[in-house]
């Protein structure tokens, strides 16, 4: 039965409009089985739920593992073996059965019972292997319990394409959704900046966050739904006007981009002849064709953690080089930035993550984790890297920098390899650009030390801002002050650019206010060289690009560095878009 019509106001976090059915996720990541019990005359039938959950995971896992297999042409099927090991096992069944028949336990908060249980013992083990079973229990766990509930895990989605309305999303959970049966996000929990929202632009699918918990614990599965991902309206059962003019609406934005797009073969150069190069953020799988077709000057920034975000395994060396060879060929002479992983934040892997932080942004994340704790990791990585860039124009980029030992240790691991490689007879590409994210206070203020180590800079506008202002980017209570038009965060840029331009090394924003056009000309008129972003707004940007002007930008610039508030430094900007590029004020 469907719920009445009814519009809610969240906020849009990626643009376009979708029309569909609803599906109900259960979300791995959630922690909250809420506690249920049953009557002594439910037990066996709660039992019988509990063996039926089961072997639809068993099911799940032998599919997933074959799944995996053809995709990636490897055998690395030992991961879901150990999982499937896990579903079989006597002692984890008995102690759910227990819980359900002793304690009287509902399923879902038995089966929790028992991967807390287990789970916590693994990990008191100090040894490390035993200590990684510990995660496996616990993903297991999440997906029996997922089979469980009438909510079904994210991998596992309706045939028909459908929008998902869901309390959380995980990054992990995005990228392992198949894109082509999601039509749009309604989601809870979230930001702009937050990974999936990010993730959800890079794959194009609109998607809203802020949607009330008691309107998505109302929805059903038979719900309709309108997503406006420029409004941020979402609209519950909408009426048959309702529906028609939605429907336009969607025609005639796909024109309105469709027309931009004839533009994308001209280059983003101010009015006056400055380019301003505009670059391709990627995720694994994407195809490199749609960032050919949108113009884009190579690859600004690979987001490389979302490789290692299936806890069920870690792609080793030489996965990982078919993965950057391919992306490299596919650039061909375009430069390629491949970030190495940003582990940590909101981008937990519990494939590699080994402990729980209070403040996971604070924490062992990006470089930090790299070095202190996966350093295995980050060897592997760096050798595929170094191996694929004999067949591109490969940079590498280090995230979360916040001291300089973090680059002379990396410098002197990329040294290390080199002789291993050289010592194994492996070609390699030597003298890769290496660059530094600028996305930490400390990095901005000893961005003259840095500079003099670095090959280029890219500023994490996402993170700096997040760190510079103190306002989680991913928590919606604080997102009126996670502001790109910050007096200070203007003056982080200001200073980044000026010690790149001493040391004549170029920067780079491949952060979300890159796709921002109104903040477009105080980016330029603060200096930076190039904009990456994913190719869905890129043509938007190409148009703003090349009907400002380089002269005007720096007064701008010059003007907005002596506003008092983010409020003043934005309507200064938004006048000069409102002048240059009316026909984009409003998108
Ligand atoms: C950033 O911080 O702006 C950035 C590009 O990195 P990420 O969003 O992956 O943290
Ligand atoms: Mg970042």
């Amino acid at each position: 039965m469907q719920i009445p019509s009814r519009t809610i106001q969240a906020t849009p976090v990626a643009p376009g409009i979708a029309i569909g059915r609803v599906m109900l996720l259960h979300s791995s990541g959630s922690r909250n089985v809420p506690v249920t019990t049953i009557e002594p005359e439910e037990v066996s039938a709660e039992i019988s739920r509990f063996h039926a959950a089961l072997d639809i995971t068993k099911k799940q896992l032998h599919d997933l593992r074959e799944q995996l297999k053809s995709q990636l042409n490897e055998k690395e099927a030992d991961i879901f073996d150990a999982h499937i090991l896990l579903v079989d096992d006597r002692t984890m069944t008995t102690e759910v059965e227990k819980n359900i028949t002793t304690e009287r336990f509902g399923a879902e908060y038995s089966v929790h019972l028992a991967v807390e249980k287990f789970s916590a013992a693994f990990a008191a083990v100090p040894d490390e292997y035993l200590q990684e079973r510990a995660m496996d229990v616990k993903d297991v766990g999440a997906r029996i319990i997922g089979n469980l509930s009438d909510r079904i895990p994210a991998q596992q989605l309706h045939d028909e394409p459908r929008i998902i309305a869901t309390s959380t999303l995980t990054p992990s959970e995005t990228v392992g959704l198949d894109r082509e049966r999601v039509l749009a996000f309604a989601v809870e929990t979230g930001s702009t900046t937050s990974h999936t929202a990010i993730l959800a632009r890079s794959l194009q699918i609109p998607a809203v966050v802020g949607v009330p918990k008691d309107v998505l614990d109302a929805l059903t599965i038979a719900d309709q739904l309108v997503v406006d991902g420029f409004s941020g309206k979402v609209i519950i059962n909408p009426d048959g006007a309702t529906l028609d003019a939605y429907r336009l609406k969607q025609q005639q934005a796909k024109k309105f981009y469709n027309q931009l797009s004839e533009d994308n073969d001209l280059l983003p150069v101010t009015r006056d002849g400055f380019v301003i190069e505009l670059a391709a953020n990627v995720d694994v799988g994407d195809d490199y064709s749609t960032v050919r077709n949108a113009g884009a000057a190579g690859v600004g920034l690979f987001r490389t953690e979302f490789i290692f975000m299936d806890p069920a395994r870690l792609p080793g060396e030489n996965e990982q080089f078919e993965i950057y060879k391919k992306l490299l060929i596919a650039a061909g002479n375009n430069p390629v930035t491949i970030r190495t992983m940003d582990i940590g934040g909101d981008k937990l892997s519990n494939a590699i993550v080994r402990s729980e932080e209070q403040n996971p942004f604070l924490g062992l994340r990006g470089i930090r984790l790299c070095l202190r704790e996966r350093r295995d990791l980050f060897e592997t990585q760096l050798r595929a890297l170094m191996r694929a860039g004999v067949h591109g124009n490969l940079q590498i980029m280090i995230p979360m920098v916040s001291c300089m030992d973090e680059i002379l240790e990396t410098k002197k691991i990329i040294a290390e390899l080199q002789q291993q490689l050289t010592g194994e007879n492996i070609p390699f590409a030597a003298n890769i650009p290496l660059g530094v994210m600028i996305e930490t206070p400390a990095a901005v203020m000893i961005s003259g030390h840095l500079a003099a180590e670095a090959d280029f800079f890219s500023i994490g506008t996402n993170d700096l801002i997040q760190y510079t202002i103190a306002t989680d980017r991913s928590n919606e209570r604080v997102g009126h002050l996670y502001r790109p038009g910050h007096p200070a965060v203007l003056q982080m840029i200001k200073l980044t650019v000026a010690n790149a331009m001493s040391h004549n090394i170029p920067v780079t924003v491949c952060g979300q206010t890159a796709e921002d056009i109104s903040m477009t000309p105080l980016l330029i008129g603060l200096g930076v060289n190039e904009l990456s972003m994913p190719p869905g707004p890129m043509p938007l940007l190409r148009r703003t690009i090349r009907q400002l002007a380089m002269a005007e930008c720096v007064e701008l610039a010059e003007q907005a560095l002596k506003c008092k508030s983010a409020a003043e430094v934005m309507e200064l900007s938004r006048r000069m878009i409102r002048r240059c590029v009316p026909e984009l004020a409003d998108v």
